[in-house]
């Protein structure tokens, strides 16, 4: 079996003004060619799994592209157009093909272009025909969309959120598409988009309404008609017609049982709809209930400057109140400020600085800090992921420095990355045991590392462009009316 391979991965904020251009994905990744399965054989991602399952399946893999860039603003022309057109080419060089792979986002919105990935897979459908079969596997964050539908012949959404099953959804992804080409499974399947959009603060599927759906989904997937079902959550901070819930049935060739199973889904969730309003915190009071609580460490979750939503990285609106209060054994991870690690590097370990720290990169995250503190590390930001997700992979912070204010400790880093990994701290010298405070800087993803090491979470409302408070943002293009946006839609499931 030859089988193309290829992985295009964004989420983008569409309030972010961080443009995500060629240098956001060089930092992450763009690699061609054999140099794909090196990187991600034996890796907890959808390509790891995928690998593993060709490998175990006699699948001939002809990999392409891989490219990926943290979540920010719009993707830009020349980047995409450069990784749609390699894909394109080396499928034309592939000769004859008896399926394809890809790993995809579902939230990406290049210039120009709402859909990304309808986009994507429609043009690989167009070079390949209509009878080579196509496998997708795509973020549990997707809006999904018409184009991703009728250009695949499968759609495998993660399940989980924090997003542990990357690898089983890759594998699964290869199995069914063997099974496809064998003739042995006839996709067939349906989706709904009921007008709801669920912020991301309780879009978590270890609880509230996602699991109860996910729990609904796991007993429909024991029909052995059923081939799979993908809930996406979908991402309100891309301002497009099809942001929010997504759901996406596939039977082996049962049209009317997948739209009956779809029905059954949209109107639970739509029955649930108010469970997916969150509220958190104000700074103040969520830094004096982590002063005055028992035990350590105790997380704050600034979860509305999560870099892995688009969100700035830059925040400083917490770290501003513990200097504050003048709070002790606390560490802020991290803070993306380049020029502040540049000016550490230019000092040197052990020296004194003072310095305007975060708050730089737009309004609405804070504004600069200023802070005097000690140089304690420097690094070159790279790190191994240690936690449940993304596991083995390796991580790259960029020229990476500790600030430290009378034990108030920041990271800065060069490159933008979600705190999903307690590594993050620990790389740089810093026991997030013993830390009394770690601020991190995500909506839920770190729930799966930090809950087992948390003797406390809080959750914080600080301002930033992943706020699970969506009146904070000026939608425009959105389809309307939409819940929660618009509190009194209407919506009459079948
Ligand atoms: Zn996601």
């Amino acid at each position: 079996m030859r089988i193309f391979l290829a992985m295009l991965s964004h989420e983008t904020n569409t309030f972010s003004n961080v443009p995500t251009d060629r240098a956001q994905f060089e930092a992450r990744d763009l690699s061609y060619g054999g140099e794909i399965v090196e990187t991600y054989r034996g890796t907890g991602t959808c390509l790891g799994g995928m690998i593993a399952a060709a490998e175990r399946l006699g699948m001939a893999l002809l990999p392409s592209v891989a490219a990926s860039a943290s979540p920010a603003g719009l993707v830009t022309r020349d980047i995409y157009q450069h990784v749609k057109q390699r894909m394109l080419t080396d499928l034309r060089a592939a000769g004859r093909l008896d399926g394809v792979l890809l790993d995809l986002h579902g939230a990406m919105v290049p210039e120009g272009v709402d859909d990304g990935e309808g986009d994507i897979i429609t043009a690989v459908r167009q070079a390949v025909g209509p009878d080579v079969p196509i496998a997708v596997t795509l973020d549990f964050h997707g809006n999904l969309g018409e184009g991703m539908i009728a250009g695949a012949d499968l759609l495998h959404g993660y399940k989980t959120y924090p997003h542990v099953d990357m690898a089983e959804r890759g594998v699964e992804a290869a199995e069914r598409l063997t099974q496809v080409i064998a003739g042995r499974l006839k996709p067939t399947a349906a989706w709904r988009k009921p007008p709801l959009m669920p912020p991301l603060g309780r879009q978590g599927t270890t609880r509230g309404p996602m699991r109860r759906l996910y729990d609904l989904a796991d007993e429909m997937e024991r029909d052995p008609k059923v081939i799979s079902v993908s809930l996406f959550a979908g991402f309100p901070y891309a301002d497009i017609p099809d942001a929010g819930l997504g759901i996406y049935v596939v039977t082996d060739d049962d049209k009317a049982l997948a739209e009956r199973l779809a029905d059954r889904l949209a109107r639970v969730a739509w029955e649930h709809r108010h469970e997916f309003i969150h509220t958190a915190l104000p700074v103040k009071d969520a830094v004096a209930n982590a002063l005055a609580a028992d035990g350590r460490p105790i997380v704050l979750a600034d979860m509305a400057d999560n870099t892995g939503g688009g969100a700035a990285g830059d925040g400083t609106e917490i770290l501003r109140e513990l200097l504050r209060v003048g709070a002790r054994s606390a560490t802020v991870a991290c803070i993306w400020d380049a020029a502040a690690v540049q000016a550490c590097v230019k000092a040197g370990v052990g020296a004194s600085v003072t310095l305007d720290v975060g708050g730089k990169v737009d309004d609405r995250h804070g504004a600069p800090v200023r802070m005097t503190g000690v140089v304690r590390t420097l690094s070159d930001g790279r790190f191994i992921h240690r936690g449940p997700m993304m596991n083995g992979l390796p991580g790259r912070l960029g020229a990476t420095a500790v600030l430290d204010a009378n034990d108030i400790k920041v990271i800065l880093i060069s490159y933008r990355w979600q705190t999903l990994d307690p590594e993050m701290i620990r790389f740089v010298g810093i026991d997030p045991l013993r830390e009394k405070i770690l601020v991190v800087k995500s909506t839920i993803h770190y729930r799966a590392a930090f809950e087992p090491i948390a003797k406390e979470i809080i959750e914080v409302d600080a301002p930033g462009l992943s706020s699970s408070n969506l009146a904070r943002f000026e939608y425009r293009r959105v389809r309307r009316p939409i819940f929660p946006l618009d509190p009194d839609t209407v919506y009459e499931p079948d």
